[in-house]
């Protein structure tokens, strides 16, 4: 059978009591376009101060008690050497919005990384201007991460008193003219959020169009405002994480953090998935990036990195 990948097609789909034939398209259709590779990337999170108010997010300004950290240029520059060294090839510097480190900062750093490895460099800072994200681009930046979060204005509206999805979209679409290998996604699970706004959620990754696509479940975080919602499903995630691959054959499609830590890695490669990502914080500040909880083990950046490609091979599928 053909997927209708409508609007009202996708809501369908993702209520099937079987979804089994989906997966087994998904996977196909991930073979065919972009192998059985899967790209294994370094994440480091450089900043835990944020100046924004997200609803679900642990980082959030107005969260007191977090003690928050700042990594100087040289033990960012140090961390990533570490990763290059034991076979990384891309780096994902992550941060809350921080505006400490200054465009101009951000470039020197990313600039220096060019110079001294070979690794592309993926940014994931938040929303900038145009002239930011052009100088960063400048200085080498390869790729940026934004997820959309939520494709529905009402949701989005009530999940961030200081932004609006226009803004978050008008970001998604200047960082692919300026050239950027682009990627947004969204939480699978907020609370309010139903099939046809998951079903927005994937169109909109198709109308940007997204060369990435970062999609995970909402785990709720005790000292938000979204502190009694109920964690989004596992299930329902992989399942977006399915249909996006049919939507977009040559997306990379990250078996997300947030479904990693929940050990689910294996069944989420099943459906589509072409991408993981690593922790490489240390672990002074690994703790303190606490977006939502999560029982985090001790960076090892080598062992860890060869635990995974063990888990890769084990699947069938050949780490990069
Ligand atoms: N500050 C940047 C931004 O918002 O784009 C990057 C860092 S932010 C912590 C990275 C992602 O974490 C967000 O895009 C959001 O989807 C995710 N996130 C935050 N809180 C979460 C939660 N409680 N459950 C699941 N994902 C969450
Ligand atoms: Fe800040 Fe990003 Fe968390 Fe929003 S999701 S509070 S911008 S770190």
């Amino acid at each position: 059978m053909t997927p209708d990948l409508s609007r009202e097609g996708l809501a369908q789909l993702l209520a099937l009591e079987d979804f089994s034939p989906i997966y087994e398209e998904a996977d196909r259709v991930r073979k065919e376009a972009v192998g059985d590779t899967v790209h294994i990337r370094a994440l480091l999170e450089f900043s835990n101060h944020c100046r924004r108010k997200c609803a679900y997010c642990g980082l959030r300004a107005p969260r007191k008690d977090l003690p928050r950290y700042r990594m100087t240029p040289e033990e960012i520059l140090a961390s990533v050497r570490s990763a290059f060294e034991v076979g990384y090839r891309t780096i994902v510097l992550q941060s809350g919005e921080d505006p400490w480190y200054t465009p101009k900062l951000l470039g020197e750093i990313v600039q220096e990384i060019k110079r001294t490895t070979d690794m592309a460099v993926t940014l994931g800072c938040g929303e900038l201007s145009r002239e930011d994200y052009a100088l960063l681009r400048q200085a080498g930046a390869d790729r940026y991460l934004l997820k959309h979060e939520t494709a529905d204005e009402d949701l989005y509206q009530s999940l961030h008193p200081d932004g609006t999805l226009r803004e978050r979209v008008n970001c998604l679409r200047t960082l692919k003219t300026l050239g950027y290998e682009t990627g947004s996604g969204f939480m699978v699970g907020l609370p309010g959020q139903t099939p046809d706004v998951l079903a927005k959620d994937l169109l909109l990754l198709k109308d940007i169009p997204c060369d990435m696509a970062g999609i995970g479940p909402f785990l709720p975080h005790p000292e938000t405002p979204l502190r009694d919602a109920a964690p989004g499903s596992a299930e329902l995630t992989r399942r977006c994480v399915a249909l996006a691959r049919l939507l977009l054959p040559r997306a990379n499609l990250p078996a997300t953090t947030a479904l990693t830590v929940r050990g689910d890695n294996g069944r989420v490669f099943s459906g589509g998935a072409n991408v993981v990502m690593r922790k490489i914080t240390p672990n002074a500040y690994k703790r303190q990036y606490e977006i939502y909880p999560a029982a985090l083990p001790d960076t090892d950046i080598p062992a860890q990195r060869k635990l995974l490609e063990d888990q890769i091979r084990a699947l069938g599928r050949v780490p990069l």
